[in-house]
C-alpha cells in the first residue's frame, strides 16, 4: 500500500514539474526565462483546452522548450 502512495506521489510531482515547465503566464520561456520564441501550431491537447482558455503555443529558440502561454 505504501508503494501505491509513493508511486502516485511521484506521478503527481512529475505532472506538476511538467506543467511548470510547459505553461507560462507571460511570453517568457518557463525553463530559461528568456523571451526568444516562435509561434508553433498547437498540439491537439492544447487545442482542446483553448476552447476554455486563451492558449498560444510557442517554442523557445534558446533551449527548444515547447510551452503554451495563457493570455488573451
Ligand atoms: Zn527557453
Amino acid at each position: 500500500m505504501i508503494l501505491f502512495y509513493l508511486a502516485s506521489g511521484l506521478i503527481l510531482i512529475g505532472l506538476l514539474v511538467y506543467l511548470y515547465l510547459h505553461i507560462s503566464l507571460s511570453m517568457r520561456c518557463p525553463k530559461c526565462r528568456k523571451i526568444n520564441n516562435e509561434r508553433i501550431p498547437r498540439s491537439s491537447i492544447a487545442r482542446l483546452f483553448s476552447r476554455f482558455l486563451p492558449l498560444k503555443a510557442y517554442r523557445c529558440r534558446t533551449c527548444w522548450n515547447q510551452y503554451v502561454v495563457i493570455s488573451d
